[in-house]
């Protein structure tokens, strides 16, 4: 059964008379805060699966929205109740800042946007979510974490699998060594895209995806490389290749990688627009940990320990995400998904499509986490 009530559905006739107790209201939940969340692009994920999931959860709700379509205003006003004062657009937008019902900006656009949007959200004085993949470049994620720190404000990743029952038994598990160390690792994130426009043109397009599938689907390979292997690695090997170039113009269709690790060990990684994948395997010492597939949401990861299967109920990734992410703010926590974790994924798909452009290895500098 799912963990999460519904949030109690407002009438919309009494919404204009009774707006600032019905907002007090919404804010308040059993004495204790939700925090505010505007939405930043409401394309399909923000659509589909966050402000859903903003319904369900118990320290955050859906205060706001940011968009640069019109026509989406009214439809978004109407479902989730957002009053005038909630909404803004890409041009008006810092001036959220004077919004004390909006706490958190979350940045749902294309990569190549968001350090633009999650700069301005910190400038005006709000927490920032920002989605996967953080940023095109390392520069821009450290632009992102100064300011942040600058306002005195919490900078988290949209990294949802940290709140997976799967993934969690995973980490746990590698961390504690409990089927002893690993001896390898592989990955792989891809499935056949066919549609090339519309809200996928941003995808391939290199100011806004930066590296295709590498970037949109390779970042959880390069977060499971981490969790799996609790290690960071020295170095990385890579080949780029197109198999369609009519549609792959300014990024390769498949990145495949080679990661190793001081002692010689190495992981092996692939995340493609071109051909499918979905698992995250670690060979232990005791045998496989393996979740396959691995990075789903809906119906969720499935995977197995040395010991026999894993069965964890279906949960709402998102829902857990945000409430998570909000209990750290509220408690004064520090974030389990921080800014400087996405700064370091990015760095490491920096290095891949380094080594994948000079067909040398490129060795790692420190990580920022
Ligand atoms: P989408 O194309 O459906 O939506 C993107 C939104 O950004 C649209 O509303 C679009 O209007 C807006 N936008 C603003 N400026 C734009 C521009 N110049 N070009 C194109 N669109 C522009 O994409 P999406 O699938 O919702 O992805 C948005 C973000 O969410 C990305 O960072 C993506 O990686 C992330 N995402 C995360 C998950 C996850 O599981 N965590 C899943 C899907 C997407």
């Amino acid at each position: 059964m799912n963990r999460y009530s519904r949030r109690q559905v407002i009438g919309m006739g009494a919404a204009a008379s009774l707006a600032p107790f019905l907002r007090l209201r919404a804010a308040e939940d059993g004495g204790k805060k939700r925090l505010g969340v505007a939405l930043l692009g409401l394309g399909d994920y923000s659509t589909n699966q966050l402000a859903p999931a903003l319904q369900q959860t118990k320290h955050a709700r859906l205060a706001g929205i940011v968009t640069g379509s019109p026509d989406k205003i009214p439809v978004w006003q109407k479902k989730y109740e957002i009053p005038d004062d909630c909404v803004y657009n890409y041009e008006n937008f810092d001036s959220i800042a004077d919004n004390k019902d909006i706490d958190i900006v979350y940045v749902v656009t294309p990569t190549g946007l968001h350090p633009e949007f999650a700069i301005r959200a910190a400038k005006a004085g709000k927490h920032v979510i920002c989605e996967k993949p953080m940023a095109p470049t390392v520069a821009d994620c450290n632009r992102m974490i100064e300011a942040s720190k600058n306002a005195g404000k919490t900078l988290q990743i949209g990294y949802r699998l940290h709140w997976d029952p799967y993934h969690i038994r995973l980490m746990e598990a590698m961390k504690a060594k409990e089927f002893g160390d690993w001896k390898s690792i592989s990955t792989a994130n891809g499935s056949v895209m066919r549609n090339f426009t519309g809200l996928n043109a941003w995808r391939v397009n290199k100011e806004l995806g930066v590296a295709g599938a590498l970037y949109d689907t390779g970042v959880y390979c390069v977060q499971g490389e981490f969790y799996g292997s609790q290690m960071h690695p020295v170095s990385v090997t890579a080949t780029k290749s197109t198999e369609r170039p009519e549609h792959f113009k300014e990024v390769p269709e498949t990145y495949e990688w080679v990661l190793e690790f001081e002692d010689g060990r190495k992981i092996d990684g692939m995340a493609s627009y071109g051909k499918s994948g979905n698992h995250l395997r670690v060979e232990t010492e005791k045998g496989l940990l393996e979740l396959a597939p691995a990075y789903n949401y809906g119906g969720g990861p499935r995977g197995k320990t040395p010991d026999g299967p894993m069965d964890f109920p279906g949960v709402n990734q998102q829902a857990l995400q945000i409430d998570g992410q909000c209990a750290a703010i509220l408690g004064d926590k520090p974030s389990i998904v921080p800014g400087e974790m996405g700064c370091r994924d990015i760095q490491v798909l920096q290095g891949i499509m380094e080594a994948a452009e000079t067909g040398k290895p490129h060795v790692f500098g420190k990580f920022p986490f």
